[in-house]
């Protein structure tokens, strides 16, 4: 089965002077704005833009949607009555956004900011007494995505280099996903392409629109790469660090991916052939050498994550592991992440 989301896509530098018209689509009368403090400006545009249809704007999303804050926007948007929402940010608000629409039934437009593809899937990873617990349901998918490129010019070198690795991400995962269909490969090596040609542009002119178009369309397949294909170990990792140790999403990602492709790919010969090709040489290397460019933290210990987390979060994952190529044990998982505790590049 190939399903794919957000039935209406618009893409463009400058698009996102079209969300009051979408929103206008909908029908909506009273929109809630939830948006990322970085999207403060944007998201006092678009308030202008809608005029009496502006409702209120919730400015205060958090990584891996935790349900306290959910229960605070979600009081906001019935006090406001709130017929449809517009997410602003990277992959917090859009998740925030999705956290609402399965509680309320209210329409989504997504205009996100980041390449995390949230925006693109019906799923959401939600975190309570530091679990983070992820579900997938249609109704969470955003209807309507707008990418404008000039959004994510404010975006910092590093976050610009991790957010397209956490794209890379969900490329890599779908290609080595054995169920996956011939459209969703399709999509992850265009994406994977995208992603390996234009970083390096983007890293070296961080205000190149053309060259940041190229990541973002890159990142929306990706996206629907997550949304297609089924996570594997990497997505499964990124999840039980993340949502028990508060660590960031996308430098998580980012440093994580070179050691998972470098286990997996041995067993993955198909998707291994793909992205050498893709990379011109050995992938598991390429994205390694990428991701040492990050100017923060490159190993889970300087993210913060203590020695001794290693073996729970093995055993844990080890237990009832996601579907992978390659068999997954505690003591391969630990021997993993202690590499990348430690900041071992991957040669
Ligand atoms: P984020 O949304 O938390 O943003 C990280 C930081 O960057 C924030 O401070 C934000 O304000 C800032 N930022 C965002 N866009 C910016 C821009 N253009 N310029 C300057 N600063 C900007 O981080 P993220 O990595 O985009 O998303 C991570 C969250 O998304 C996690 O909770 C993760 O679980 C979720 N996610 C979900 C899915 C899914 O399909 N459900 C997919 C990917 C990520």
């Amino acid at each position: 089965m190939h399903e794919v989301y957000a039935g209406r896509v618009l893409q463009g530098a400058g698009a996102r002077a079209l969300v009051p018209d979408e929103v206008g689509r909908l029908g909506a009368r009273r929109v809630l704005v939830v948006a990322a403090p970085s999207s403060a400006e944007a998201a006092q545009d678009l308030a202008t833009g809608l005029g009496e249809r502006y409702a209120a704007t919730f400015g205060r999303p958090a990584q891996h949607s935790p349900v306290e804050v959910t229960a605070e926007a979600l009081s906001l948007a019935r006090e406001v009555r709130a017929d449809a929402m517009v997410a602003i940010g990277g992959g917090s608000a859009i998740g925030l956004s999705k956290a609402l629409a399965i509680r309320t039934g209210m329409p989504q437009v997504a205009v996100p900011t980041t390449y995390a593809g949230s925006e693109a899937t019906p799923v959401l990873g939600e975190t309570e007494n530091g679990v983070k617990t992820t579900r997938r349901d249609p109704a969470l998918a955003p209807g309507t995505v707008v990418y404008d490129p000039e959004l994510t010019l404010t975006m910092p070198r590093g976050l610009t280099l991790t957010s397209a690795l956490n794209a890379l991400a969900h490329s890599v995962e779908a290609l080595w996903d054995i169920e996956a269909s011939a459209a969703t490969r399709a999509y992850a090596v265009e994406s994977a392409d995208g992603i390996l040609t234009a970083l390096p542009v983007v890293l070296d002119r961080l205000s190149d629109v053309a060259a940041r178009s190229r990541l973002q369309e890159a990142a929306w397949l990706a996206g629907a790469c997550l949304a297609q294909a089924r996570m594997g170990l990497h997505h499964q990792l990124a999840h039980a660090l993340g949502g028990s140790y508060g660590l960031p999403h996308a430098e998580l990602h980012a440093l994580l991916l070179p050691r998972v492709m470098r286990f997996n790919l041995a067993e993955a010969p198909d998707a291994a052939a793909r992205l050498a090709r893709l990379a011109d040489g050995d992938p598991a290397r390429a994205v390694s050498a990428l991701a040492a460019r990050h100017d923060g933290p490159t190993t889970l210990g300087a993210l913060g994550l203590p020695r001794t987390a290693l073996r729970e979060v093995a055993e844990r994952v080890a237990a009832s592991p996601y579907p992978n190529p390659r068999p997954v044990t505690a003591d391969a998982v630990e021997e993993l992440l202690l590499a990348a505790w430690r900041g071992e590049l991957v040669r």
